[in-house]
This record gives structure tokens, sequence and C-alpha cells, in this order.
């Protein structure tokens, strides 16, 4: 539209008070904000949608799929962004759509549990995992399934092993570790996508989760996607999101469609160029992800008691080069002697973090998100360095 408000123009989007030199700084949550400069920039014209007031009323998206309130704009842009990146095959998968991922993992899990089996699935992943798998499995205390801790440490046949990669919180690559017949993965796929990880292969895993939030930074828009490959276990996930919310907002499908669609529509309008990144989201994030594990190996070696994971190069085969991996989260390691709280130790320097434990790890550890504002994250490596 052509009125451009010029309090939207300056108000952070995030709702979170401005940071000063000498404010809490909060890097627990993942909150992807650092993406708000990109869609502020050309890219967020294409972005735009206006949605009367007749549209969207009906709960049914596309009555007679196999999911009904899967909006065909969404699942078009789902795949077309996929065949762009290459990270994972559409092809042969059913699309399915969530209320960010986290309603894709709990439809996951209980499409993967036995109704009338006689104790409850147990859920793993090898220690350090998402601190979420733990929480989101056992806050219903369902008698289908339950967290069963470390894979690593798990000594059963049946199970479903959450594969997280790159994994939040360390950043590993990885693949199932569990080996059973009887055992089923899900893939949680939330950061294989080019500004944090080469590209290696496209993933083609029976159950593979994808989420705006960590793609393109629209956490808030709260949409996920499955590519689903057998046909009764997507149905299943299907009537669970059912059963759980009716579906899926339709407005929120539609904003997604077109934020992909932007995304996409960037790469294929104009090749990404050296130094102009105004219309290649990936080529952007990447460039900040690089510009901001720089800053935090500098403050690390300045300060002398922290480690953090090396670097891992590959081929990308959507950059066309051999790339660093630049993870989300940086799971700093405290060397210094008599810091078994490192979580605490940092609040103490008003620096807010999530400890180890929350992971299945120890005290001396602690992820950091690496995706919060630049002025959030600069008095962050600044406040760090000083650390000795
Ligand atoms: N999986 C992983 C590994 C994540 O880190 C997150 C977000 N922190 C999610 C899933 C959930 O994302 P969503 O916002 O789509 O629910």
């Amino acid at each position: 539209g052509g009125r451009k408000g010029e309090e939207a123009a300056v108000a952070p989007s995030s709702g979170k008070p401005p940071v000063t030199p000498d404010s809490v700084i909060n890097l627990d949550h993942g909150d992807p904000t650092m993406y708000e400069a990109f869609w502020r920039g050309g890219a967020g014209e294409g972005a735009t949608i206006v949605i009367p007031g007749w549209q969207t009323m009906s709960y049914f998206s596309d009555v007679g799929s196999l999911c009904w309130f899967l909006e065909p704009g969404f699942e078009r842009e789902v795949r077309r962004l996929h065949r762009l990146v290459g990270n994972a095959v559409t092809d042969g998968y059913h699309v399915l759509v969530g209320t960010g991922s986290t309603q894709l993992f709990q439809a996951a899990i209980y499409a993967l549990s036995p109704p009338g089996a006689a104790a409850p699935m147990s859920v793993v992943s090898p220690a350090p995992y998402y601190s979420s798998y733990p929480a989101v499995t056992d806050y219903l205390k369902s008698g289908l399934y339950r967290w069963a801790g470390d894979a690593k440490m798990f000594d059963g046949e049946t199970y479903i092993e959450l594969v997280c990669s790159p994994n939040n919180p360390d950043g590993g690559v990885r693949e199932a570790v569990l080996k059973s017949g009887a055992g089923v993965a899900v893939h949680d796929l939330a950061y294989y996508w080019p500004q944090y990880t080469p590209i290696t292969q496209a993933a083609a895993n029976d159950i593979m989760l994808f989420t705006v939030s960590k793609c393109t930074g629209h956490a808030g828009t709260r949409l996920g996607w499955a590519l689903v490959k057998d046909r009764a276990v997507a149905q299943k996930m299907s009537k669970f999101i059912e059963l759980n919310t009716i579906g899926v907002s339709k407005d929120s499908q539609l904003r997604a469609a077109k934020i992909l669609k932007a995304i996409t529509d960037g790469y294929e309008r104009a090749p990404a160029a050296a130094g102009d990144d105004s219309g290649h989201l990936f080529h952007f994030a990447r460039r900040q992800m690089v510009a901001r594990w720089a800053a935090l190996r500098a403050a690390v070696a300045a300060s002398g008691i922290f480690t953090i994971p090396d670097e891992l190069p590959g081929h990308c085969t959507f950059a066309k080069e051999t790339v660093a991996a630049y993870p989300p989260f940086a799971w700093l390691r405290c060397e210094k002697e008599g810091v078994d709280d490192l979580e605490g130790y940092l609040r103490e320097h008003k620096i807010i973090t999530r400890g180890g434990g929350k992971f299945g790890a120890d005290g001396r550890v602690v992820r950091v998100s690496m995706l919060d504002t630049d002025e959030a994250f600069a008095i962050f490596v600044g406040r760090l360095a000083a650390m000795k």
C-alpha cells in the first residue's frame, strides 16, 4: 500500500526493550531477530500481504486432500524453496503444516506411538539434545510416549530417536545413532539451511521437520512444515493437528507462502552477486553469521577462559563453494577453576544463557543464541572478552 507508517519503520518488531551498555542481555532463546534488517530492506516489499475481511474464513483449505488444512500456495512454495536450496527431497513426500515445528514434533511422536502398546514408547536423542524435546514429550504425561533420555545410553528395541541436524545446542552434524529395526527416527532439520551449514546432500529421511522460524526468521508466524514419506504416518500426524487445533492458521500460511516466495523469487530474478545480498536471504544471513562467529572467536581468544566448538568446513551444493558451518547457537564451555555453574556465572555479568543441564550436559557449558539483534550481540561479545 501507499501508506508508509513512520512508527512501523522505527519500532522494534520484537516488543523487546532496546538494549543499553549495562542492560541484561538475554540470549537464552534462539529468537531470530537478526533477520529483521533483511526484511526491512528491499526484499520486505515482496513479502507483504493484505488479507481482505472476507478471506480465510473457512476451516478448510483443500477438502479431500490428506492435510485438508494445508494451503496449496504454501505447499507450492515449500516445494519450490527446497528445489532451489537442494536441502531436502520433496518428490514422493507428503507436505504437512503445523503451528511451528513444535506442533509437528508432537504430531510425529503421536503418530509413531501405537495406541495399544503395553508400555509408553521411548523417545530419545543423543546428549546434548534440544531442551524442548524432554519438556514437550513429558508435559502432558501421555500414556503413549515418554522421554527416555540420552540415546547413547538407551538400551531397548523400540524407540523414537530425535535426530537434530545441525544440532541444537552444539551445531553438530548428526545421523541416527540407534540402529534397531524396530526403532524410528524423526529428523528435525530446523537449521539445515545454507546460512548455518554447508548443504551437502538433499535429505531424504522418513520424517523431516522444518520451520520458517529459523529459515526466514519469522518465528512469530508460528509455521512449520513436515515432509513425510509414509502415507499412513502423514495421515496420523494430520489427525493430531486436527484434534489439537483443528488445523493451522490460514493467515499465517498465506503470509509464510509469500515470504518463501520472496526468497525463491529473489534468487531466480538474479544470481547472488558478491557484495550485494539485498535480494538473497541466505547470503545476507550467512554474511551476518560469519561476522558474528568471527567476533565471538575473537572474544573467546581475548578472554582465555572459554572454548567453543571448532569450525566444520564442507562443500555446499547451494553456495557452490567450500564454506564453514556457522551454527545458530554457541556451545560455550568455561575452563576456569571453580566455575561449575556457567549459567549462573554469566548471569552475574548480566548475560542470560541456557545451562548445559537442560540439554543433558554438565554445568560448565551453556548455549548462547547467535541470532539476536546486532546491539545485544555486540554487548555480549564485549563483556565476554573482558572476563578473565
Ligand atoms: N527444532 C529446533 C531444533 C529448534 O531449535 C526450534 C526452535 N528453537 C524448534 C524446533 C521449534 O521451532 P518452531 O518455532 O517452528 O516451533
